[in-house]
């Protein structure tokens, strides 16, 4: 029988490091954590090799008194922590005193201080828990933590660690989180050497956001304040044009730390309904304050989620600030989908309207292009200019501007070759009467099929054509989106996307595919970014090309609320043929329902 014994302290700092350090980007959020709490203004982090190699934090805190240095590298040992009551009054990030004592387990640290108020300070060092005599050392107040060689004893760790450009762009989202939570204190990031953000102290939060997210988020964001009792949200949420193929900009603080929770999700969502596609994801970036005790946030290792006390009401609060907010802003009637309770149509109109009251607005080339489904600006450099109506519906913003006088009537059509006749409705349908009844289309989903199905059979030939820019278009990517996006190379290019690294978080397109003509490069390369964000690691070649194609189809698919023109439907329906399988868009949802005769017979009583 095996004996029992009581696990060394070594074997027991490895384990719990195993909790708390996954990787460099772990590491590097436990490190500013610290300087943030010993109230430092400045904090300069330096990364080499995605943090593998190296990682330093600068700042110019309180610093730690030399002869407790080795009590900082101690197992369970904290400055923030006294009593177990305290547990549920934390304000600040740490707490459980194993942050440095884990990292110090699984990697050569050396920490330089100097308090503020001592004239000098002392360095030590650690080699897997090994530590070294305690030295004097005389640097400016403060304190500076290099982190070298990450998972030098534990091989396993270390193979599991990503490539250099993933590693850091989890490094860069820590540093995000932290930034975007104190937008009052001066960071700079570093990777190998080069300077990749530099955020001075900024007044308001946007500012901030702008930094990162670039003006275009800036612009767009609405203010939602709300308080409720003790509970208090305030932050920002994006127009709902800006929406995302994931959730990744929606971040959530709680008491000034970043964490993440799926009923607040869930309410982000909720608060937008009706203003997103499905499978489109809101920009958010809330703070919510509450007294620490209605929450714990001692559930997870590296505190990421929490419990709340009241899950429901923070939930309301959420959802019913989000709402308000975008109802004040009035964009609820602008882009509500249609009901399906008003989906009767009588058998008059189908008869009546002739194809000569087929008025076509020039709003409309805003929201629908060509025949073919437009022309982009790129192709200017192309030879073919296209006609400057076309360039004009590609740059025209993609918020429809529907108001109600510019409506006209639906009208009815015969399409040459196929004796059917069409209908749109809602700007999202078109009914259709066909030999054995009615068919019910939805104009998104069939399109999106449509262009699938394209998709799938250009690239079993190989790879799909190309349109190369003339000038390679750079688009500013976060350094994590972009270590995915290179990782994914290959891949991309099959699909006529090819990218190159600008360094940075800068990666140029060189070329995008011909068939998604309907949408600029940046907008192709930020779908990939979106689906490529959304998992875990980058999935093998048929499953990112199949997902890719979807993606890209949704994408340049018309939406539900575009109006079409008859040239337009006509060719939507003769493509219709074309498609394997024109009966379920990429997704799985059905592109259309039939009513057949017989049905319609019985429903009004004829038989
Ligand atoms: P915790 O943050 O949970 O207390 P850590 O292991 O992260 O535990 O840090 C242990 C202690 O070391 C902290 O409580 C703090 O007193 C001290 N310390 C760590 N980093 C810094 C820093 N950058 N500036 C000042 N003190 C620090
Ligand atoms: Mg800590």
């Amino acid at each position: 029988m095996p004996r029992i014994v009581q696990l060394s302290s070594e074997v027991i700092t490895r384990i719990s490091a195993g909790e708390v350090i996954e990787r460099p980007a772990s590491v590097v959020k436990e490190l500013v954590e610290n300087s943030v709490d010993a109230g430092a203004t400045r904090i300069d982090i330096e990364i080499d090799q995605g943090g593998v190699e190296r990682i330093a934090v600068y700042d110019d805190g309180c610093g730690i008194e030399p002869d407790e240095l080795p009590l900082a590298l101690a197992s369970h040992a904290t400055s923030k922590l006294r009593d177990a009551d305290d547990l549920f009054r934390v304000g600040t990030f740490g707490f459980r005193g194993e942050a440095l004592a884990s990292v110090g387990g699984v990697a050569h640290v050396t920490i330089q201080s100097r308090p503020t108020t001592a004239d000098a300070g002392a360095e030590i060092g650690t080699r897997g828990g090994q530590l070294s005599p305690l030295r004097p050392w005389n640097g400016a107040p403060g304190t500076r933590i290099e982190v070298k060689h990450l998972f030098f004893n534990t091989p396993v760790r270390r193979k599991f660690l990503k490539a250099t450009g993933t590693e850091f762009g989890h490094v860069s989202e820590a540093v995000t989180r932290l930034a975007l939570a104190y937008p009052s204190l001066h960071f700079t990031l570093k990777h190998n050497g080069k300077l990749v953000h530099d955020l001075p102290a900024t007044p308001t939060l946007p500012d901030r956001l702008q930094l990162f997210f670039g003006p275009e988020v800036r612009n767009t964001l609405f203010e939602v304040t709300r308080e409720q009792g003790t509970l208090r949200l305030h932050g920002y949420i994006a127009d709902p044009v800006l929406d995302r193929g994931n959730a990744r900009l929606q971040y959530l603080f709680l008491n000034g730390r970043w964490f993440r929770d799926r009923g607040l999700s869930h309410a982000i969502q909720e608060g937008f309904r009706g203003l997103l596609m499905t499978g489109r994801y809101a920009v958010a970036f809330l703070f919510i304050e509450m007294p620490p005790d209605h929450v714990d946030v001692n559930v997870h290792p590296t505190k990421a989620e929490v419990r709340f006390r009241d899950p429901s009401s923070l939930f309301h609060l959420v959802l019913s600030a989000i709402r308000s907010r975008l109802n004040e802003a009035n964009l609820v009637p602008r882009l509500q989908p249609p009901s399906s309770a008003e989906f009767g149509i009588r058998n008059s109109e189908l008869q009546n309207a002739s194809s000569a009251e087929f008025g076509i607005r020039n709003s409309e080339l805003q929201n629908a292009s060509s025949a073919e489904f437009g022309i982009r600006n790129s192709e200017l450099q192309n030879d073919v200019l296209p006609p400057p109506e076309y360039v004009a519906a590609t740059f025209a913003a993609e918020r429809r501007e529907e108001s109600p006088e510019f409506r006209i009537p639906n009208s009815e059509f015969r399409i040459g070759s196929t004796q059917e006749r069409a209908l749109q409705i809602h700007d999202s349908y078109l009914v259709l009467e066909t030999s054995e009844g009615m068919l019910v289309i939805d104009q998104h989903a069939l399109h999106e099929r449509i262009l699938f199905e394209q998709f799938k059979k250009r690239l079993s030939v190989g790879p799909m054509e190309r349109q190369r820019l003339l000038i390679p278009e750079p688009v500013d990517l976060t350094p994590e989106q972009a270590g995915r996006v290179l990782e994914a190379r290959a891949e991309l290019a099959e699909l006529g996307l090819e990218v190159e690294d600008f360094g940075g978080g800068t990666v140029l397109v060189q070329s995008y595919p011909t068939l998604l003509n309907r949408l600029t490069p940046v907008a192709i390369l930020r779908e990939a970014v979106d689906f490529l964000g959304s998992q875990d690691r980058v999935p093998p070649r048929e499953v990112l090309l199949n997902d890719l194609m979807s993606t890209m189809a949704c994408k340049a698919a018309v939406k539900a609320g575009d109006r079409l023109t008859p040239e337009q439907i006509a060719a939507l329906l003769e493509q219709r043929h074309l498609a394997r399988d024109a009966h379920h868009c990429p997704h799985g949802r059905p592109t259309s329902l039939m009513f057949s005769r017989k049905e319609l017979d019985r429903q009004f009583g004829r038989i």
